[in-house]
């Protein structure tokens, strides 16, 4: 054969990629190889495709219980929609906006537009204000006096508003959000990571408010602050990497699980194998190609994409991957409580599409109202039905969940549900309970994050015929995920067709 493109194409048939893990990152990554006509085979844990993207049937309504929407942010998201055919069934969440509660002196209130990562530009904005109270816009204000040498490289978020704007700003506005976001302190977040741009801004401008200013007019784009429909991720704690810019988010009629149920179906098409309900359990090195062991039969296979939560792929790659630390870092767990309730007081959307938590003042950390944020959800209901997702733990902290019955979770969450939307939700009111736990990665944003993930994919891409992806390396959040997973995807294949070419 002497034509390169057919020899190509020769190669790409008889090499066969194995992908374990059947997330949104497994199932790109196998996408982009079964695309050049690789032999693709998904091997997935569980009994069904999609990991945190997943749905359930709550008192006869199909809701995402996981991931509910994702970042528009560079259009990534939206891009694969199109691909798979879906891109007429996104949609924005309504306009609402969400709110903060638990506000010493205050109780509940909209989450103040004009801010990154909570952080106001404006400290007197009435609506930054009744959060802040007047003590707290003085010393917000503060910000604006300090003389600009006295702003040095702050790479902690907490640390940076803490002494630039003071406690109030730091615990009422910022905290909510990267607890929401990130299921993490702001002092252990690196603000060039949550906000790239930041810190160089505020030594331009001399402060914190002005960088603020400066940053939201050059991107031009909504924050998770003010963008009404950013409380999603903010709310579920699965943002994007850096939510700040482009903080706005889209759904899908149906739910985000269409987008899983679209990759399988086009998978099919493409002719990939993929098997539910097997576990990779470990990977051994062969003579030019790899033998994948799990609970079920082995396989052989070229090449290996792993594409697995942190400690599994730590655990499983170690043996393979010389460098590689197995150590599992302490990841956040998530728990949440999605139900179904007759509450005809919630059709007014008393908070928005959703509410944020001042951490320490709930035992929930925040709550979507999916009836009052998706149209297609309120469509599906019956009038006075409505549906909220109570999500429970941060990073440092077990739910408060985790030790309850389902019973016992759901009329927590219930009461929770009552006190976060001010209104009465009697026993009675409770249609259906469902309640999923997750353990998160640790955020991209971390402190010390990204030298941690750099080094485990140097040590990964040392090796031949293998490839890790996956929210732990791309950070959490589709609009993260899904990028990295395809350009893991692309390594891996040109490498494995060079090898073989
Ligand atoms: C509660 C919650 C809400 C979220 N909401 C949003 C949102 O609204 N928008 C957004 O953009 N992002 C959201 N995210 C983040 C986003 O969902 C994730 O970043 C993304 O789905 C992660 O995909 P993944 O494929 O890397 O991992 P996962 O989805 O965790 O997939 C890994 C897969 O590997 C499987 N597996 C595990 N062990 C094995 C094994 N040994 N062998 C084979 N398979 C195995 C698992 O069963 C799982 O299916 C949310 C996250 C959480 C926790």
């Amino acid at each position: 054969m002497s034509d390169p493109l057919e020899r190509l194409a020769k190669h790409a048939h008889e090499s066969h990629v194995v992908v374990a893990g059947g997330g949104v990152s497994g199932l790109v990554a196998a996408l982009e190889c079964a695309k050049v006509g690789m032999r693709v085979t998904v091997l997935e844990a569980s009994d069904a495709f999609g990991g945190v993207v997943r749905s359930a049937e709550v008192g006869g309504l199909t809701l995402d219980v996981g991931a509910e929407s994702f970042a528009t942010r560079g259009g990534i998201v939206r891009a694969l929609l199109a691909e798979l055919g879906l891109d007429d069934q996104v949609v924005p969440p309504n306009s609402a906006g969400a709110w903060v509660a638990g506000v010493p002196g205050v109780g509940a209130a909209p989450l103040p537009k004009g801010g990154v990562l909570g952080i106001p530009d404006n400290p007197w904005a009435p609506d930054v204000r009744r959060v802040i109270g007047w003590a707290g816009a003085w010393r917000a204000y503060v910000d604006r006096l300090r003389p600009p040498l006295t702003i040095g490289h702050q790479h902690s978020l907490g640390a940076l508003v803490r002494q630039r704007m003071g406690a109030r700003v730091l615990d009422r506005l910022v905290a909510p959000v990267t607890s929401g976001v990130y299921s993490a302190r702001p002092d252990d977040i690196d603000v060039d990571l949550a906000a790239p741009g930041l810190n160089a801004a505020l030594t331009r401008t001399g402060s914190l408010g002005g960088a603020v200013a400066e940053l939201r007019a050059a991107r031009n784009t909504p924050t998770p602050t003010d963008a009404p429909a950013s409380d999603v991720p903010v709310v579920e704690g699965a943002a994007p990497r850096t939510p700040a810019p482009g903080g706005a988010v889209e759904g899908i009629v149906g739910g985000m699980s269409r987008l899983v149920d679209a990759l399988v179906a086009r998978l099919g098409e493409l002719g990939a194998e993929l098997r539910t309900g097997v576990a990779v359990t470990e990977l051994a090195p062969r003579d030019g190609g790899w033998t994948v062991h799990t609970d079920d039969e082995p396989l052989d296979a070229d090449a290996v994409i792993v594409a697995l939560p942190e400690g599994v792929a730590r655990r499983l790659l170690a043996p393979v991957v010389p460098n590689l630390d197995d150590s599992e870092p302490i990841a956040p767990v998530v728990e949440v409580v999605t139900l179904v309730v007759h509450a005809p007081a919630l059709d007014a959307a008393p908070r928005g599409t959703g509410v944020l938590t001042v951490p320490g003042s709930h035992v929930a950390k925040a709550l979507t109202h999916s009836t009052a944020k998706w149209d297609w959800v309120r469509d599906a209901t019956e009038p006075g039905i409505h549906v909220v997702r109570v999500s429970f733990g941060a990073q440092g902290e077990e739910p408060a969940t985790a030790t309850l019955d389902d019973d016992a979770a759901a009329e927590l969450a219930l009461s929770e549900a009552a006190a976060l939307l001010g209104v009465e939700l009697a026993p009675s009111a409770l249609r259906a309970a469902h309640r999923v736990r997750y353990v998160q990665s640790q955020p991209g944003a971390a402190i010390g994050r990204a030298a941690q993930t750099a080094a485990a994919r140097g040590a990964v891409r040392a090796v031949l015929g293998l490839g890790a992806t996956g929210a732990w390396l791309s950070g959490t959040g589709l609009a993260q995920v899904i990028p990295d997973a395809r350009a893991e995807a692309d390594r891996v294949r040109s490498a494995a067709l060079w090898h073989r070419g």
